[in-house]
């Protein structure tokens, strides 16, 4: 793939790292996620929700691709981590050097407070949240997370809707399995994501292309990279480097 020669064509920047991976709609039926969980059981409602996106991912991955599940780590205030520690001014992240998901209990909480108000959105904004996080796991096996840290320029905000596009690619297989999301579903959990970022997501995190801060872009091209996922159901789509 020509990295960097691209630049100024409507071809991507990265060339097609993207390719190898089979569409979702390829593949077979996976078990029915509950999107509506209670709010005590959030633990298990985050674990099975990753399960999912895992198991999405493994076999779009393909029996060669050697897809890694990913890890998540739950903490409160701080834990050490390959990425110079966690902290909760930094929000969920991904760290790529670990290979771990690192949720912020904090601001997990907000979004269960959220889900006694709305279930359905607070529900969709984790899973969003989550799926999302995963996405930066598929970059990174990619080799794209690396690309894009050795390209010149700040890629950082395409790299953010690549993964919303991703997760969008994740709730295509929802969208299969019956589990729809609407416009408003859609609008309104971006909003929430920014508005619990807003308030407690303030520093970046080491290793990683910028903080989580769920305000990035504007909200409405947030929903729009979800979106050329969730209706397409291939990762493809998923280059918003593409036409640099
Ligand atoms: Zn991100």
């Amino acid at each position: 793939m020509g990295i960097g020669s691209l630049i100024g064509t409507e071809e991507s920047r990265l060339g097609d790292p993207l390719a190898d991976l089979d569409t979702a709609s390829s593949g077979g039926r996976l078990d029915v996620v509950e999107l509506m969980g209670e709010p005590d059981e959030v633990d298990t409602f985050t674990r099975d929700l990753l399960e999912d996106v895992d198991t999405a991912w493994t076999r779009m991955f393909g029996t060669d691709g050697d897809y890694h599940e990913s890890t998540r780590v739950v903490f409160r205030e701080f834990t050490d981590s390959a990425c110079n520690g966690a902290d909760q001014d930094a929000g969920p992240h991904y760290c790529p050097a670990d290979e771990v998901l690192y949720l912020d209990q904090a601001f997990f909480d907000r979004i269960f407070e959220r889900r006694d108000e709305d279930e359905g959105v607070g529900s969709f904004a984790e899973a969003w949240l989550l799926a999302h996080l995963v996405g930066h796991h598929v970059q990174h096996q990619l080799g794209i997370t690396e690309q894009v840290q050795q390209l010149s320029g700040d890629l950082s905000e395409q790299f953010e809707l690549q993964a919303d596009c991703l997760a969008g690619v994740w709730g295509f297989t929802l969208a299969q399995r019956g589990v729809l999301i609407g416009a408003d579903t859609l609008d309104e959990a971006t909003a929430l994501l920014a508005e619990i970022g807003a308030e407690q997501v303030s520093e970046p995190v080491s290793g990683s292309l910028r903080p989580e801060d769920w305000g990035h872009a504007t909200a409405a091209q947030r929903v729009e990279w979800f979106l050329r996922g969730y209706e397409s159901g291939d990762p493809t789509q998923c280059d918003p480097f593409a036409g640099g």
